[in-house]
């Protein structure tokens, strides 16, 4: 039976394909139907891992020898304990018999929803064994590799292509991996508008819908799912008529695509002959080609904190380097403003060793780094060093005060130092900036406009701080506003105070590539736009269509504008 489903839409386009059901960083892990007559075998494969797994710590156990510390058995009796569960020993064979799946796959998602329930715990010690779980499944991943049962057939070439994965939540490190694979489209229970795993999704250009709520239990594998990113609606087995109409729109999509794609070459200039700058955002080096093909004219974020994720080590600075000089390279004498790493927050990287999740409020981006003074200077090495390759701006995340610009100076000093004992080449112009996401720093821009080359505003953190909604939370999603009256002034702000003080400032949040902000931004004198590649072309468009003097007025209503009403009336005039 055809039924519909509603969530917020992050990447528009429409795809049309089979479910195919994920779970995080599931890409490892295989996942397929096990025919119904095989069940039973499958699920005595289940209790024979889970069997051998404890005989092995039993064995452990009874071999510690009296002399160890006491911690050891401790541990020991902690990994029974965690494996004899029911959580992981018996609810995995029930969702092998009631979902047909294969006992990888159930183990994993049982796996999932127990770390899901260790985040919600308070107590830090608690929070912790989570590494436990996560070692403790490993053990039984690791037999049941070695006690291979049924295994599907290989899917067909190109299949890919008609895939959409169906996932209760994923993690930026997981949609990143996408980008190696051709999928058709992605859903996702949870997630909000900015949070990196849509501005991921984005970037891979393909229809993808968050907050959907109940997707991963109404979907079942392989359906046929019709998704329609830009209206954020889901259609599960529809029928026949409505299939039709879904395919038309879709090769309309296709066709406007490749027709704005011509625009690749016009100068992006407004019809009163102002120019304007069109960079594209990017993850890792592969997306340079996608950011030439849409004409971007600079790549104005690279957010190279992609290059620590789905590891469990850190780039070393010669990997970095590499990294970043094939990206100037590849730039051909563009710019490339390189944002040094952005971890914490929803982005973490799997080094053991490091301090893996915090919160949006706690050490992430430049607080970690200046925590970690080697390892940035690593980045920072890294950076200079190709910047002797091509035109390189560093700029640095989530600025709050003028010591953290400082200290991140001085460092970069010291970097450049370094260099210069070894007698390495490097830009001794390079530009540093800073990201104005924190709205004390919006506030109090004279302190970095003193300070720093050029700005960029990050408006993905910006709207979350000032107005104290989490991106990544689907269940507030709805306060997140751009619009928002104190978000429109502290925007205008920035942008007439740095232009003051004669320091250059683009805005690379998600706003820069919503179509239907730019002749705002261009009215509030943004005149440097960054954005995934694949909405250059719409947002080139209204640039070419808009006349400056025309929507000057209308800003200006804007910002003295507060009912939310009359906001989007003034905004559609802007557009009409
Ligand atoms: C932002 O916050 O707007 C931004 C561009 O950075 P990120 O989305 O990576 O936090
Ligand atoms: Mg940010």
């Amino acid at each position: 039976m055809s039924f519909t489903i509603h969530g917020i839409g992050v990447s528009g386009g429409i795809a049309i394909g089979h479910a195919h059901l994920v779970s995080h960083a599931r890409l490892e892990v295989a996942h397929y139907v096990v025919p119904q007559s095989q069940v039973p075998e499958e699920s005595a494969r289940f209790d024979a891992a889970v069997r051998t797994v404890r005989a092995e710590l039993e064995g452990l156990r009874a071999g510690v020898p009296p002399t160890a510390p006491a911690e050891f058995t401790a541990f020991i009796n902690l990994h029974l304990m965690i494996l004899n569960d029911s959580m992981l020993s018996a609810a995995p064979r029930r969702v092998i018999e009631t979902e047909q799946c294969n006992a990888e796959w159930a183990l994993k998602a049982q796996m999932d929803e127990l770390l899901a329930r260790f985040d919600e715990i308070e107590d830090g010690y608690l929070r912790e064994r989570k590494s436990d779980v996560i070692q403790v499944v490993g053990r039984v991943m690791k037999t049941l590799s070695g006690q291979p049962g049924y295994l599907p057939p290989p899917p067909a070439a190109g299949s890919e292509q008609n895939l959409i994965l169906v996932a209760h939540d994923l993690s930026p490190a997981d949609v990143v991996q996408f980008k190696q694979h051709q999928f058709a489209s992605f859903i996702t229970d949870l997630g909000g508008t900015t949070s990196h795993t849509a501005v991921v999704a984005r970037s891979l250009a393909i229809p993808s819908i968050v907050a959907l709520h109940y997707a991963r239990h109404l979907i079942r594998e392989n359906e046929l799912v019709i998704v329609d990113g830009s209206q954020g609606v889901v259609i599960i087995a529809p029928d026949p008529q409505v299939l039709a109409e879904y395919q038309l729109r879709q090769h309309q999509f296709d066709l406007e695509r490749q027709k704005l794609k011509r625009l690749k070459h016009t100068r992006a200039a407004t019809l009163d002959g102002v120019e304007v700058e069109l960079h594209a955002n990017i993850e890792l080096p592969g997306d340079v080609a996608e950011a030439k093909e849409n004409g971007a004219t600079g790549i104005g974020l690279f957010r190279s904190e992609f290059l620590f994720l789905n590891r469990n080590d850190l780039p070393d600075e010669d990997e970095q380097f590499e990294a970043y000089r094939r990206v100037v390279v590849e730039m051909d004498g563009m710019p490339v403003t390189i944002r040094t790493y952005d971890l914490g927050a929803d982005k973490h990287s799997d080094d053991p060793q490091r301090i893996v999740t915090t919160p949006a409020l706690g050490l992430r981006a430049i607080r970690l780094c200046l925590t970690e003074p080697q390892r940035f200077l690593t980045q920072l090495r890294a950076l200079l060093r190709a910047s002797h390759h091509g035109k390189i701006n560093i700029l640095i995340p989530m600025i709050a005060t003028a010591a953290e610009v400082d200290q991140a100076l001085a460092l970069i000093g010291q970097a450049k130092q370094s260099l210069d004992d070894a007698k390495v080449p490097y830009d001794r112009d390079i530009k540093v900036g800073g990201m104005i996401e924190v709205p004390a720093a919006a506030l109090a821009l004279g302190m970095f406009t003193k300070k720093l080359d050029f700005l960029s505003i990050g408006t993905n953190d910006l709207i979350q701080y000032t107005l104290a909604v989490d991106r990544t939370d689907d269940t507030v999603a709805h306060l997140y506003d751009p619009l928002h009256p104190a978000v429109l002034n502290l925007l205008a702000g920035i942008i007439k105070t740095a232009d003051r003080a004669g320091v250059p400032v683009a805005l690379c949040g998600e706003m820069a590539g919503d179509v239907s902000l730019t002749r705002l931004l261009l009215a509030f004198g943004l005149r440097q736009f960054s954005m995934h590649a694949a909405h250059l072309p719409d947002v080139k468009q209204a640039i070419l269509k808009s006349d400056l003097a025309q929507l000057k007025p209308l800003a200006r209503k804007m910002l003295r504008a507060s009912d939310p009403q009359k906001l989007r009336a003034l905004l559609a005039r802007m557009n009409s």
